[in-house]
């Protein structure tokens, strides 16, 4: 069996849900690109292109389901840094199943 981190030919759930948080994620040259980035609230500001109904962020590079990456890994904002993957149960099965892709064991 391969040992491969399934992410790096996911990227489901980067184009499945809405990503936003605290736009304070935005406020240092450390943090979240605000340039990638749009208000959705007072409060919250969300990643670019995951607030439409087919939601697919901006930072994401590849195609679903192919060799996909992160361009902001390192400065991506919490909700990504908090998400659950190999989910077995919940978002991430979900996220892979919209794209036909095969469920994850837990
Ligand atoms: S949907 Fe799951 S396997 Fe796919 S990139 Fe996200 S966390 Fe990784
Ligand atoms: S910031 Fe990176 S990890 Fe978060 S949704 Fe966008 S591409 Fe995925």
């Amino acid at each position: 069996m391969s040992s491969a981190n399934p992410c790096l030919t996911c990227g489901a759930c980067c184009a499945f849900f809405r990503v936003s948080f605290y736009w304070g994620e935005t406020l240092s040259d450390f943090l979240v690109p605000e340039s990638l980035t749009e208000p959705v609230s007072p409060a919250k500001m969300a990643m670019q292109g995951t607030n439409q109904a087919q939601p697919r962020c901006i930072a994401l590079e590849g195609e679903v389901g192919g060799c996909v990456s992160c361009s902001i890994y390192l400065n991506r904002p919490s909700p990504c840094r908090e998400f659950e993957a190999f989910d077995a149960e919940g978002a991430c099965n979900r996220a892979r199943a919209a794209y036909g892709l095969p469920p994850l064991a837990a």
